[in-house]
């Protein structure tokens, strides 16, 4: 399907990819100037725990557990201080809890161990923490001011398919198409720009394309 994307937009006489990249970043950040990071932190420890928390659940979600947990756990060693089973009723609620509890106390420890707990700025180093893959080390960098890549979750990925930017279904191959294509100074903002227009207007089984300010530049639009 994303294949046919990017072959629709020839056919449509949208123009190409890098020609169309432009606009679309523009009329994204006209549209959702507000766009930014749902997720509510206040250290770099708490977006490092919130982000890790996020996989498979909802940012709403995941406000909801951290306004008890980061009022518990203020540093690091508080996450190691108490039996696992407690942590894991303190992030229950987010899903995957004992998986959770078990890649954030990994975390911890090697962030104190290795980087006098603070939180390491480059993709190589957030990956050496447990639990923190590719994406949740992308959003974290990104946060923190060291965007190296770009945020691929599935809004991204749909709306990257719909929008023909990419042919690819894989967000590793995805984010590099994107590497490619968005410029630079856009590696942090574009992740969110389509997260917001996903969810308020580009949405899974309903695509809102009547009101959508990208319907003149997008292959997958039904008017
Ligand atoms: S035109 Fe439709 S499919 Fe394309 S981005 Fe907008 S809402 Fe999504």
């Amino acid at each position: 399907m994303a294949r046919s994307y990017v072959a629709e937009a020839r056919r449509r006489g949208l123009g190409t990819r890098r020609e169309r990249i432009g606009p679309i970043v523009e009329r994204l950040a006209r549209e959702h100037a507000d766009a930014t990071i749902a997720l509510r932190f206040e250290s770099d420890v708490e977006l490092l725990i919130s982000v890790m928390l996020s996989a498979q659940t909802t940012d709403v979600n995941v406000n909801r557990v951290t306004e008890q947990l980061f009022r518990k756990y203020r540093r690091p060693e508080d996450y190691l201080a108490v039996p696992v089973e407690e942590l894991e009723r303190d992030v229950y609620a987010t899903g995957f809890f004992r998986q959770k509890a078990k890649s954030i106390r990994g975390a911890m420890r090697v962030l104190i161990e290795e980087f006098d707990g603070e939180v390491p700025r480059t993709l190589e180093e957030l990956t050496r923490l447990p639990g923190v893959a590719r994406k949740t080390a992308n959003v974290v960098a990104s946060e923190l001011g060291e965007t190296q890549g770009v945020v691929v979750d599935t809004h991204v990925r749909r709306l990257s398919q719909r929008l023909g930017l990419t042919r690819q279904e894989d967000p590793v191959k995805i984010e590099r198409d994107l590497i490619k294509l968005v410029p630079r100074e856009y590696w942090g903002v574009f992740p969110h720009l389509l997260i917001w227009h996903g969810r308020r207007v580009c949405l899974a089984r309903r695509p809102r394309c009547e009101e959508c300010v990208l319907n003149a530049l997008c292959p997958a639009s039904r008017v």
